[in-house]
């Protein structure tokens, strides 16, 4: 970046020499300041999101994973990142442990998927299902603030450890602090098991059972 403000900006000294001038104190090149602000539409941020290329996640994606839902959600449910099925249909939690949270929301919550909000931590599918990394999980987590900004949910259910993680700022294992009330200045913060996790090891169902319970009694 810096290599190519100096090559605009000497290219520009030229450009005067030629007309003549021998000295000047005036800076003759001026990069446009950029409007780094995120939009305050739904429609906009995603369209924005749509076009990101800020990290390398950017390279192999086939979709970007946005998310989906009411945008004026009570609860909204904040995964890790795309796995193959959402990287190929742009859509969170479509696969095999989206079917497990469509389940915990409509038959524990007893509300309709439609009527919460879905997304993740990074917008595009990390390759091999792997964590994001630090830089990744970083340069993608305004998108998502923007969008608790948007939404402005009253609980906001973790799933998982990165989620809990990036949400919080806390590094405490999930086994911890899974199913504890957290006061945020905005909203409540609930961290729970993910549910890929879930089918891994059913029988930590019954402790999401008891996570979901609590949440319901918050709405
Ligand atoms: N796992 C996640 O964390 N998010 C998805 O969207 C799908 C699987």
């Amino acid at each position: 970046m810096k290599n190519l403000k100096n090559a605009l900006l000497l290219k520009q000294l030229y450009r005067l020499k030629q007309l003549g001038y021998q000295y000047t104190s005036v800076v003759p090149f001026q990069e446009e300041e950029e409007d780094l602000r995120l939009p305050d539409t739904m429609d906009k941020l995603k369209k924005q999101a749509e076009a990101c290329h800020l990290c390398q996640l950017s390279k192999s994606r086939t979709h970007v994973v946005f998310g989906e839902g009411d945008p004026h959600a009570d609860i909204m449910f904040v995964g890790e990142g795309p796995g193959a099925t959402e990287d190929s249909m742009g859509k969170p939690f479509v696969g095999k442990s989206g079917g497990l949270l469509t389940k915990m929301i409509e038959n524990v919550l007893l509300i309709s998927r439609a009527d919460v909000y879905i997304c993740n931590i990074v917008k595009c599918r990390p390759p091999e299902n792997r964590t994001p990394t630090e830089t990744e999980a970083h340069t993608c987590t305004p998108y998502l603030l923007k969008q608790i900004e948007l939404i402005k949910p009253k609980i906001i259910v973790a799933l998982g450890a990165t989620a809990y993680h990036y949400l919080s700022g806390d590094q405490s294992p999930i086994s911890r602090v899974r199913g504890n009330v957290f006061e945020k200045e905005k909203y409540i913060l609930v961290p729970t098991y993910h549910p890929s996790y879930l089918l891994r090891n059913p029988s930590a169902k019954k402790e999401v059972f008891e996570d979901l319970k609590k949440i319901k009694t918050l709405l």
